[in-house]
């Protein structure tokens, strides 16, 4: 079936049946769309994966750092094959000021031998191959197609209503893998509408340079890779996060912080990761990079809290749709894909039982618990959001710690003693004790 075809089904000249069905539609063409219509599609279901953007790949960011395991449950040794970037070989946590950085960081071999743990992306590249992917299996895929509506029947999800002229197309079942932006969910009422403090605003630049050039300056061998996450300075002390990603013959640079809070500042994002990009840390490792592509979107951070209820008659939610990213660790894809491969499961099982109710679909999220760390995970970090906004662990502290730092490691005619005492003092100057302690024990409840 072509693009053409389905545009025109259902007008009375062309003669074709009025109703255009398949076993399985899947809204977007992200990791999560891509996962469900790959599976299906292998278990012999007909499958339609409808993606508004012109390819897979042309409407996504990410940072990004893709996680072979969980990839590799829906398309085995795709590593071997797939356009990656760089395997990412050392991954390094970055508190910083605004001139100054405290650097941790973990290196280790073991990341890039056997199944390597994981590797960086461009999606572009890497949503084409998992299209390709599902394309070999037997799914349809249908860009530049916007979807509507959901089309519903005595409270069954029955099919989608596309941009398309007469573009409505049937199914028993529909895996909504929309995103972050949910609006089929929201107007379905199974999630309330995004609100700024359930988003963060993303800004990223792929900055061209060349392999040998970073492999230099980051101590990589030819394929390695490196990540860099930084707290603190580059977002102003907002709740968000910047990174400085390794690709093959470019560097992925950006930040997030939480929509609300951006609000209630003057600049924008694109300031603040030009400021990023004159950081004394960052600058020497972007050197003579020149600005090959310019991104922003959104990532959910609602999390647990805001998880929607996944399931329905004839519908189930995954990826960013359904809120699951764990920001903190940054993990998004993974769980897209195996959100998207249970929600395919549920579907074929569905089809074998020819049930497609709540009750049946419903098994979708409890083998999403059996099987995946994705809604545990997400559960263990329910408080984090709110642990973050409510604490100033990334403007006071990083600030504090790189002033300690700053005095223990210059040496002057102080005694080592006498400097402890004035780091503790600087540290009861800048944060009473109550509020300490309130951010060590708040923190404990939050994170263990
Ligand atoms: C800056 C940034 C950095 C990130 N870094 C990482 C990282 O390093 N590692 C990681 O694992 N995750 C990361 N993430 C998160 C990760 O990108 C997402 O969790 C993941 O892409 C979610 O996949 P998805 O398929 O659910 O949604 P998406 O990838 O957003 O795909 C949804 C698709 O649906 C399509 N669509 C939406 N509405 C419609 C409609 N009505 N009709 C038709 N098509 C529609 C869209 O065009 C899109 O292609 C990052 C995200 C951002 C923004």
């Amino acid at each position: 079936m072509t693009e053409t075809q389905v545009a025109e089904v259902g007008t009375a000249e062309t003669g074709m049946p009025d109703k255009l069905e398949f076993d399985v539609i899947v809204v977007g063409a992200g990791p999560a769309g891509l996962a469900a219509g790959t599976v299906c599609a292998r278990a012999g279901l007909d499958t339609i994966i409808i993606e508004r953007g012109r390819k897979p790949g042309t409407k996504n960011m990410m940072g990004g750092v893709l996680y072979t395991r969980p990839t590799a449950q829906v398309w085995p040794e795709f590593w071997k094959e797939a356009p990656l970037e760089r395997c990412v070989i050392e991954q390094n946590q970055w508190i910083m000021t605004e001139d100054s950085v405290i650097k941790m960081g973990y290196r280790s071999p073991h990341f890039a031998e056997g199944v390597p743990n994981c590797f960086t992306v461009l999606r572009v590249k890497i949503d084409q191959y998992f299209a390709e992917q599902a394309e070999a299996a037997g799914a349809l895929i249908i860009n530049e197609t916007k979807v509507d509506e959901v089309l519903q029947d005595d409270g069954h999800v029955v099919g989608v209503r596309t941009g398309r002229a007469d573009g409505d197309v049937y199914a028993p079942v529909v895996i909504l893998a929309e995103g972050v932006n949910p609006q089929l969910t929201c107007a379905l009422g199974m999630q309330e509408d995004l609100k700024p403090d359930v988003a963060a605003v993303t800004v990223k630049e792929v900055l061209r340079l060349d392999p040998e050039i970073i492999e230099e300056r980051f101590g990589l061998n030819e394929g390695e890779g490196a990540t860099i996450e930084m707290f603190g300075a580059p977002t102003r002390g907002m709740l968000g996060t910047a990174f400085l990603y390794t690709n093959q013959n470019s560097l992925s640079l950006g930040l997030g912080v939480l929509l609300s809070e951006f609000a209630e500042i003057p600049d924008t994002p694109h300031d603040l990761l030009q400021e990023l990009k004159r950081h004394p840390a960052v600058a020497p490792l972007i050197e003579g990079a020149e600005p090959a592509e310019y991104m922003a979107h959104l990532i959910p951070e609602g999390g647990y809290n805001k998880m929607p209820t996944l399931f329905g008659h004839g519908v189930m939610i995954a990826g960013d749709a359904a809120q699951l990213v764990n920001g903190l660790h940054r993990e998004g894809s993974n769980h897209a894909i195996l959100s998207g491969k249970t929600a395919a499961e549920t579907a074929i099982d569905a089809h074998e039982k020819g049930n497609f109710s709540a009750q049946v679909l419903g098994h979708y999220r409890q083998r999403l618990a059996e099987t995946a760390p994705t809604i545990a995970d997400l559960r263990k970090y329910r408080k984090a959001t709110k642990f973050m906004e409510h604490h100033p662990v990334l403007s006071v502290y990083p600030a504090l710690a790189a002033w300690a730092f700053e005095q223990m490691l210059t040496v002057d005619d102080k005694t080592k003693r006498q400097k402890q005492w004035e780091i503790i003092k600087e540290a009861l100057r800048r944060r009473k004790p109550w509020g300490m302690a309130w951010d060590a024990i708040d923190g404990g409840l939050s994170f263990i």
